[in-house]
């Protein structure tokens, strides 16, 4: 029986046109080489995985995995895995783009990858989600690994699915080998060789990066309005960093619905409350529900997508009263609503330099766990602060010195690392 997967209907989301338009447009300004050019503009490696599992009641199902490898002139790919209904071929290409810019950008040894599962989640039990993610990890084999191509969390997926496959990877090795691959995958677990502060990293990045923003542009956060779409793992830790800077929630949406309350929405309180509401912010105390297609148009000063590409539309960005739009989820908007909020004098910080706090935080976990060290928590968002300061420095100055806006001068930066390298190693053979 295949009743469950032949359920989970995929809806493209457009995020490779996207991903494309924004680095072409980036490459035309620099007038990238144009060998250069048709290597970045393919992907090096697409594998998918058709896989069965055993359910609960015996019957065995069939999923579509994927993993997708854009570059590693800089390092062993990188990325994270997602389990939803809109995972496909070209999300996972989209993505795993995303994340070459993003790793470059950050100056990372790294290069891009992303994959995942196309399923909802909510529809297994947990023992059948930790034999889908035993199984995906069987059929990825040595496809991927810690020297390789290094899994970590991404939607719907968490730091019990990282320690599965680094479990599942160790398994398969021989007994010598085994203590070699901690860092096969990061967002671990504390327990199981993951780092402090990887938990909170992206959502502290998006914090920090809307914090230096607010200093460049001698703004104060205190009592500033923000909303948040996705409670997840970033638009929670977003969300509460934000608040003990003193600004206010507004509205959140997440998967369930929407909710809003001018006056305040207690962040701690909310995502108490969702643990205890099968995840859905809806129904929380002293809030309004209020209509999905109503969300982006609440009155706020900071507007942080922390859910699913192309959320911010030609339809929905007009009706924006945000003027900065931190984007806390890989490709939240869509290169037309872009144009628009440009127009507005609405500000982006693009998500390849605004979410890049995970990525960074999980290459400081993988350099533990390879060199067998621990680091205490302060040090890590000690050296998180540290590269993000940086990052965000360059885009601001390309930003200025080439008179483009943040994401252009995100992607120019992000290149033109990736074609030096091209330049100075040459095409083998
Ligand atoms: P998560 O699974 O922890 O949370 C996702 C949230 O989005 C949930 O609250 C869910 O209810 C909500 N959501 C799902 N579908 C929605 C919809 N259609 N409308 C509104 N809300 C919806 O995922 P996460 O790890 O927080 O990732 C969120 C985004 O951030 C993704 O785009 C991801 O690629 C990006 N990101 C994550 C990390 C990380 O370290 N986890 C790093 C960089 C970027």
């Amino acid at each position: 029986m295949i009743a469950k997967a032949k359920e989970v209907k995929a809806t493209k989301q457009g995020m490779l046109d996207n991903v494309m338009r924004q680095f072409n447009n980036a490459a035309d300004i620099i007038d990238l080489n144009s060998n250069i050019r048709k290597i970045l503009e393919i992907t090096n490696n697409e594998l998918v995985v058709h896989f069965p599992v055993k359910m609960d009641n015996g019957e065995v199902e069939i999923f579509t995995g994927y993993r997708v490898q854009h570059n590693n002139a800089l390092g062993p790919y990188k990325g994270g895995l997602r389990y939803h209904p809109t995972v496909d071929i070209d999300a996972a290409r989209a993505l795993a783009m995303w994340m070459t810019w993003k790793t470059s950008l950050a100056g990372l040894p790294y290069g891009g990858a992303k994959g995942g599962i196309q399923l909802d989640p909510s529809k297994y039990s947990i023992s059948e989600l930790e034999r889908i993610t035993r199984r995906f990890t069987y059929a990825l084999g040595d496809n991927i690994g810690p020297e390789l191509d290094i899994p970590a969390p991404d939607v719907n997926t968490n730091p019990q699915t990282m320690a599965w496959i680094l479990d599942t990877y160790m398994s398969t090795k021989s007994p010598s080998e085994r203590s070699k691959n901690m860092h096969v995958v990061t967002g671990k677990p504390l327990g199981a060789g993951g780092s402090e502060g990887r938990d909170r990293a992206t959502g502290y990045g998006v914090f920090l990066n809307i914090k230096f923003w607010a200093l460049e542009k001698k703004i104060d956060l205190k009592d500033k309005k923000f909303i948040v779409q996705g409670f997840g793992n970033v638009g929670y830790w977003t969300a509460h960093f934000l608040e003990k800077e003193g600004a206010k929630l507004v509205a959140v949406q997440d998967q369930f619905g929407c909710i809003t309350n001018e006056n305040g929405i207690e962040v701690e309180t909310l995502f108490e409350y969702t643990k205890a509401n099968k995840g859905s912010i809806l129904g929380f105390a002293n809030t309004t529900p209020i209509k999905n297609k109503d969300f982006f148009s609440v009155d706020c000063d900071i507007c942080i997508p922390a859910a699913l590409g192309n959320q911010i539309t030609e339809e929905n960005a007009p009706s924006i009263k945000a003027y900065l739009i931190a984007e806390g989820a890989n490709g939240p908007t869509d290169i037309n609503a872009e144009q628009i909020l440009l127009k507005k004098g609405t500000d982006i910080i693009p998500d390849i330099l605004c979410n890049s706090g995970g990525v960074i935080c999980s290459y400081f976990e993988w350099l533990q766990n390879r060199n067998g060290e621990i680091w205490h928590l302060n040090e890590v968002m000690e050296k998180l602060e540290k590269k993000l300061e940086e990052s965000f420095r360059k885009v601001i100055e390309t930003s200025k010195r080439r008179a483009v806006d943040m994401r252009t001068a995100a992607f120019i930066i992000a290149i033109e690392r990736l074609e030096l390298a091209y330049v100075q190693r040459g095409i083998f053979p």
